[in-house]
């Protein structure tokens, strides 16, 4: 028997695990937020330096350049077309400079005359819509900053974007990179940040709306291509840096997934404690129909034949575990459950005696009532149906009583009256184990008294209960009950029984509780040959 088993590793595995993937998500979580903040950084620096570049081209493109343009006879380097550079560049908040720039030489600007011209070398790149690019134009006037020129190849005109475009995007020492590079060119224009970028990164699938986010090289990067202008503005940080964000997040949310995940882990331990608890498994054997009988054959001392039985429950669990009587009996009865159990006895009784009363008529069964079964009609009510159903003489059928159930004093009586009315016997069990008192017990109306085990096995003993045995038997015969010794395993015992009046017996020197089978067999050799051959 293994009433108390263990859960086994199992539960625990998955407790562990039920903790292990709270705490995972939690920091999956915490992580996916930090990147949705990067994102959301990367997301503005595109969008900022798009919104800026866009203002320069603006200028450029579709204000300056078309007024210098619709000027045919206009000499960039004439006073008239310094003039004319010069007041553009002085109306225009993006455009510092303008400047003239043929055969790579810049000729002249709104600063005035370069004579033989300043070498800017050729271009990096020309964008798809005629402008020629170069990243790294110096103007000796502007001090060392170097500019990024776009220049109009059908007229030389060219516009110096000034280096402080960008630097108040991200002030301060962040990590952060932006920039811009030409769309179709896919070559760097200008930008901020510690950021090689790579042409896998440029030629990056943008999505309908121009747009790409993406992870390289330890960023992640957001690129926008301008709607209108042949480049791209993007945006990108340093995966490390989710870094403070996961951390103030995962100090939230990881102890709130521990705590989580040690409840569900608790739950999944009891929940599986409950299950092996035997009143649990006990409900589900009920349900199963796990239950049934042994008959202990009850013998006639004077002639050594069977002359009845005691119906003893058995518990046979699905693995096939046979959990004791002394086991579960006790459990039934704490949890309540013990009049479905004595539901089950009857029924199983009801189908077992069906053929043993047809073929031995004269045979009694005893069967087991616990105190709540007393306690109110129905247990009673059942055993009644059942001995109807069976159609057999109420006699035939005993129900055993322990002491303890005498405490319940007036349904027990009433409900020991309801089963004598009906002519069902009465049989005190475990006699002398009890607390009731002796007067008490003279006011029921019994018909039997069982000798409990104890008893008998202090006969031949010099034990000091030994001589409670002589006792019982003479308060037995006072209150003339018939008497059935329990447990008798020598024939000492048997022998001191018989000389002392006792009628009857019970214990393994005859026979243990046997399958229905076994006592028809033993009742059959009997009928056959005047004693049964015990097991
Ligand atoms: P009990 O009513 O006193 O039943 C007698 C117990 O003594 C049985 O144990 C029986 O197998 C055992 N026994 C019989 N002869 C010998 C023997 O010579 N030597 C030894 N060592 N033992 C012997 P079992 O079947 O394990 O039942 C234990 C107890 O469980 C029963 O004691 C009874 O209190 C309870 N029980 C069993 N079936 C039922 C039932 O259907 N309803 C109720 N309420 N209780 C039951
Ligand atoms: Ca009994
Ligand atoms: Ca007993």
């Amino acid at each position: 028997m293994n009433a108390d088993r263990k859960i086994g590793p199992a539960p625990y595995a998955l407790g562990l695990l039920a903790i292990a993937v709270s705490v995972s998500v939690a920091f999956f979580l915490a992580y996916w937020k930090g990147l949705g903040s990067l994102e959301d950084q990367a997301q503005h620096l595109a969008d900022e330096m798009l919104f800026r570049s866009h203002a320069v081209s603006e200028q450029f493109d579709n204000t300056a350049l078309k007024a210098l343009l619709a000027q045919p006879g206009l000499q960039p380097c004439s006073d008239a077309g310094l003039e004319a550079m010069r007041r553009l560049a002085i109306n225009s908040r993006a455009l510092r400079v303008i400047g003239y720039i043929q055969n790579e030489r810049l000729l002249c600007s709104s600063y005035g005359s370069h004579g033989d011209g300043i070498p800017v070398g050729p271009p990096s790149f020309v964008s798809k819509n005629g402008f020629a690019i170069r990243t790294a134009v110096p103007l000796p006037l502007a001090g060392n900053s170097l500019f990024l020129t776009t220049t109009h190849l059908g007229s030389g005109y060219t516009a110096f974007v000034m280096p402080g475009l960008v630097n108040d995007i991200m002030p301060g020492s962040s990590n952060a990179a932006f920039g811009l590079f030409g769309a179709s060119s896919q070559k760097p224009m200008m930008g901020r940040g510690d950021l090689k970028l790579s042409s896998a990164w440029m030629s990056a699938p943008l999505d309908a709306a121009g747009t790409a986010i993406f992870r390289g090289e330890g960023h992640l990067v957001v690129l926008k291509r301008s709607p209108w202008f042949d480049y791209v503005a993007y945006g990108a940080l340093p995966l490390s840096s989710i870094g403070p964000e996961f951390k103030t997040t995962s100090l939230i949310l990881v102890p709130l997934a521990l705590v989580s995940g040690l409840a569900l882990a608790a739950l999944i331990v009891l929940q599986a404690k409950r299950r092996l608890a035997l009143p649990h498994r006990l409900r589900q054997g009920l349900r199963r129909d796990e239950l049934f009988l042994a008959y202990q054959p009850i013998v006639d001392l004077a002639t050594g034949r069977w002359v009845g039985a005691e119906a003893l429950a058995r518990w046979r669990t699905a693995d096939g575990t046979l959990v004791p009587p002394d086991v579960f009996i006790p459990v039934a009865e704490s949890e309540g459950l013990i009049r479905q159990v004595t539901a089950k006895v009857i029924a199983n009784f009801g189908r077992d005696a069906v053929e043993l009363f047809r073929r031995h008529p004269e045979f009694r069964v005893s069967i087991n009532f616990s105190d709540q079964d007393l306690s109110d009609a129905q247990s009673v009510e059942t055993l009644k149906a059942c001995i109807q159903t069976l159609g057999i003489a109420p006699a035939r059928i005993a129900v055993e009583i322990t002491e303890r159930a005498l405490i319940h004093v007036d349904a027990v009586r009433r409900n020991i009256k309801t089963l004598r009315d009906a002519g069902t016997r009465i049989a005190i069990d475990d006699f002398g184990t009890g607390y009731s008192g002796l007067s008490y017990l003279a006011t029921l109306e019994l018909d039997a008294l069982k000798i409990d085990k104890i008893f008998v096995d202090t006969i031949g003993t010099d034990a000091v209960t030994n001589s409670v045995v002589s006792h019982i038997i003479e308060i037995a015969k006072s209150m003339g009950l018939k008497m059935v010794a329990e447990g008798v395993e020598t024939q000492a015992q048997a022998d001191y029984l018989r000389a002392h009046g006792v009628e009857c017996a019970q214990g393994w020197l005859y026979a243990k509780a046997l399958p229905m089978g076994e006592l028809l067999a033993g009742l059959n050799a009997q009928a056959q040959t005047g004693a049964a051959t015990g097991t």
